[in-house]
Parts: structure tokens; sequence; C-alpha cells
């Protein structure tokens, strides 16, 4: 029987799903946008309710690391144009604790859509990435300040912060619970950490159950609300208000995840997807905006 992979919890955990996937664990594929869809078995710790994935488990953090540093995603940079439309609606809904005073790291600034939206309404802003060619796509394409290194490399300049920005990357973590601690040490007095992911806890994640849709190889950690605000106290930050986070995608995109999950319906997708060029709106109302603070200590 293993334990919760909080330390700070260490409970006893409980096998959630299986789906009887067999892995090679050193041959999964990490791109964010991968057409591989074999879902990983998911735990759930008794204590604190923390849900995870087999692999967070199996694989050590660095081999998790390098396969980010090797990611080349076209199918990504071919989304690029529905992603910029995603990323200005989530700027307006975060700009007001954002001025031309504030400076900003984003981690896991991948292409650097949401970093070309930024830049120019703070004091400065800057990227950590681990794949190469993320790095050098935004560093080239939108002349963005990109650090090649990882959030335990980073940590050791000593620079700090107004604003830490995540999207969609902390269940991506092989440890995030080191990596909350890390931005507490990362972010000035008076700094905010703004970030996104899945709430497993929502009602759309509840009724799909084992097939919920974001239960997928890269995603290690599977949150909620309540999880989340534990884990950031433990690491003394405070989530003090959370938003609904409507994302947009192309509708071929949408029939080629719905073709990964319903194979039979192939050619009924197929026929749409020759409309490639709409885009659509879609809230399932389980992605969240988590805005939160350094707890005050007195
Ligand atoms: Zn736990």
């Amino acid at each position: 029987m293993k334990n919760c992979l909080n330390k700070k919890c260490f409970g006893k955990i409980e096998l959630l799903y299986d789906y009887g996937s067999i892995y090679n664990f050193n041959q999964l594929n990490f791109d964010c946008t991968t057409d591989s869809y074999l879902k990983p078995k998911i735990y759930k710790c008794k204590k604190c309710t923390l849900k995870f994935s087999e692999i967070a488990v199996e694989i050590s953090s660095s081999n998790i690391e390098n396969k980010y540093k090797d990611i080349i995603d076209h199918i990504y940079i071919n989304e690029i144009p529905y992603k910029k439309k995603y990323f200005n609606k989530l700027f307006k809904k975060i700009s007001r604790y954002l001025d031309d005073k504030k400076t900003v790291l984003e981690i896991g600034s991948y292409y650097g859509v949401l970093g070309n939206i930024i830049k120019n309404d703070v004091k400065s802003y800057s990227g950590l990435e681990l794949s190469l060619h993320g790095s050098n796509y935004a560093k080239e394409k939108y002349n963005l300040q990109i650090f090649n290194e990882s959030v335990e490399e980073h940590v050791k300049k000593d620079i700090k912060y107004d604003i830490i920005i995540m999207s969609d990357v902390i269940e991506h973590f092989s440890d995030p619970f080191k990596i909350i601690k890390l931005i507490n040490e990362m972010l000035n007095p008076d700094g905010l950490l703004i970030f996104t992911t899945y709430n497993i806890d929502s009602f759309y994640a509840k009724i799909t159950g084992k097939n919920y849709h974001w239960i997928l190889p890269y995603h290690l950690f599977y949150f909620s609300n309540k999880t989340l605000k534990n884990i950031c106290l433990e690491n003394n930050i405070e989530i003090f208000k959370i938003s609904n986070d409507t994302r947009i995608v192309s509708l071929y995109y949408l029939l080629n995840k719905l073709e990964m999950i319903f194979p039979k319906f192939k050619f009924f997708f197929s026929f749409f997807k020759k409309l490639r060029n709409i885009d659509i709106n879609v809230n399932l109302f389980d992605l969240n905006i988590y805005y939160a603070k350094k707890v005050v200590k007195k």
C-alpha cells in the first residue's frame, strides 16, 4: 500500500479508476496535444482526497523533466490562432491585477502566446519553459525573455516577482507541493499567484467519472478546490478567489478529441471536420482560475 504523494498528508491511498492500461513508462508521449489516449490508473488519498495518477508514482521527476525538454508540438502551433483568442479572454479577466509596475513570471510559458499578450501591459514579463523548441519559438516569434530551465534552477537566481502565472501547468508537475513552496519563495511580500487548472470535484468531472476527458497520461494530479486550498495553505499561500474559465477551441480540435473518445463515430466527426475554420466556445464549468496571495505572518 502506497501513501499520499503530499508528504505533509501521507494518508493511505485507494485505487479510484483502473482502465487496464499497460504502460512502458519510459516511452510515454508528453506532448500537450498528444493523440495517445491510454488513461492511467488514478489513486485517491483517503485522508485529504487528493487524486493523482500512477505515472506520478512510477516515473522519477528528472525523467518527466527530460520528456518536457524534448517536446516539439506542431499541433499546438497550428492551434495558436485559437489559443490567442482564449488567452485574450484570460488576460481580460486577470488584467485588474496587472499594471506597468508589476514584474511577471509565467511558469510553463510553452510557445509564448500568453506572454506576448501580457508583455506590453506590465513592467517586465519573463517565461520559464523546459521545452527548448517552445522557448526558442517564444524568443524568436514574440521577442520574449524566456528562461529554458526548471523552477528549481530558476529559484537559485533569487529573482522576486509581483505576479506568478501558471496556465494549465500545475497538474503536470511530479512534485506540485515543492513547486508551490518555491513559488512562495519567488513572490514579493504582496505578490500574487494566478493559475488555471481543471477541478476534479466539478459537476462535469463527477458525472463523466472515469471517462473525464482531462484524465490523460501527462496530467499527473487531479486537484479540487479543496485540495488546492490545502496544498497552498501548507506553503503559506492563500487562495482568495476562484472563478470559472471559459475555453475557446476550434471545432476541428474538439472533433479530433471526440473521435478519440468515440472511435465508432469517426465517419460522423470526419464529415464535420471539413468545417475546420469554425471556432466555438466550450464551457463545461470544470475549469477554474485560482487567485492566491502570500499569507501575511503576524
Ligand atoms: Zn493525502
